[in-house]
């Protein structure tokens, strides 16, 4: 299972599993085809045909004006929704078809939110073990290593602090943990530093860009920032429920 290191950086090794090091058999993580959903029984069409492909530890931006689908997308990704047309796959898998998605997105998929998602009954440590709690590790393995991954995002005089007690740069620490607690091969990122001032926002994107690397994930982020958006590898631009611009396009074959 993943284990995390205090090297002073953010390193969570990845679970061994065939999955990971491999992409589908073009190596691609995500391949979405004619990619549709429908809202309100159809009167809104948040995807409209989307194709994309995305490669194994790249760092892809999504852009876009409010509205035009970004969240939607992401959320495909994560299989937290199905969507109403067309095919996704995950590494040659077909997400439409997740016999346990609620697996998948704790095994495979951390996600980090704009407004966090901390439960404020619960310490720093217990939030970020909350997705351990769908493996069968041991509580004090889960304790140790909440505890080592808060401290691999600078958290580690934070570890007892409930949310209210910590900052709002803090708490998206703390959301960064919990993402990395089962060792996913992908983030998910929705404007996660939406609710931030500019120095924190900084600091949580640099954290994010140094996992990435460090851990060679893939990383979809969505922001209507474009100085965050110019720090990825790939700039994807939506709108109306499409893809307008690829900076780094990987058409389907
Ligand atoms: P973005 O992330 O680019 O701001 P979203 O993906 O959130 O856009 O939304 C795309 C469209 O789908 C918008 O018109 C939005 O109002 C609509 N939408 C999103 N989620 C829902 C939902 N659960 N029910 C109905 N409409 C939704």
């Amino acid at each position: 299972m993943a284990e995390a290191t205090s090297n002073g950086g953010a390193t969570a090794t990845r679970k061994n599993e065939d999955t990971r090091s491999t992409g589908g058999a073009d190596g691609s993580v995500f391949e979405a085809r004619g990619l549709k959903k429908d809202y309100d029984e159809g009167q809104v069409q948040a995807l409209r045909g989307v194709d994309v492909r995305i490669r194994q530890g790249e760092f892809v931006a999504i852009i876009g004006p409010s509205g035009c689908g970004k969240s939607t997308l992401l959320q495909m990704l994560g299989a937290l929704d199905l969507p109403s047309g067309g095919s996704l796959l995950y590494r040659g898998n077909s997400l439409t078809e997740l016999r346990d998605p609620a697996a998948y997105r704790a095994r495979e998929i951390g996600f980090i939110f704009q407004a966090f998602h901390l439960l404020p009954t619960l310490t720093a440590a217990e939030n970020v073990q909350i997705p351990m709690f769908e493996t069968s590790r041991p509580l004090a393995e889960r304790k140790s290593r909440a505890v080592e991954l808060l401290k691999a995002v600078g958290l580690e005089q934070r570890v007892g602090h409930y949310p209210s007690k910590l900052s709002g740069g803090e708490r998206q620490r703390v959301a960064i943990a919990r993402s990395l607690a089962n060792g996913p091969s992908v983030l998910l990122a929705d404007e996660p530093t939406g609710n931030l001032d500019s120095a924190n926002a900084h600091l949580i994107l640099e954290l994010l860009v140094r996992i990435q690397r460090e851990q060679q994930m893939t990383m979809v982020l969505v922001t209507h920032d474009l100085t965050i958006a110019a720090r990825a590898s790939r700039t994807i631009q939506m709108k109306d429920g499409q893809i307008v611009a690829d900076s780094n396009p990987w058409p389907l074959s």
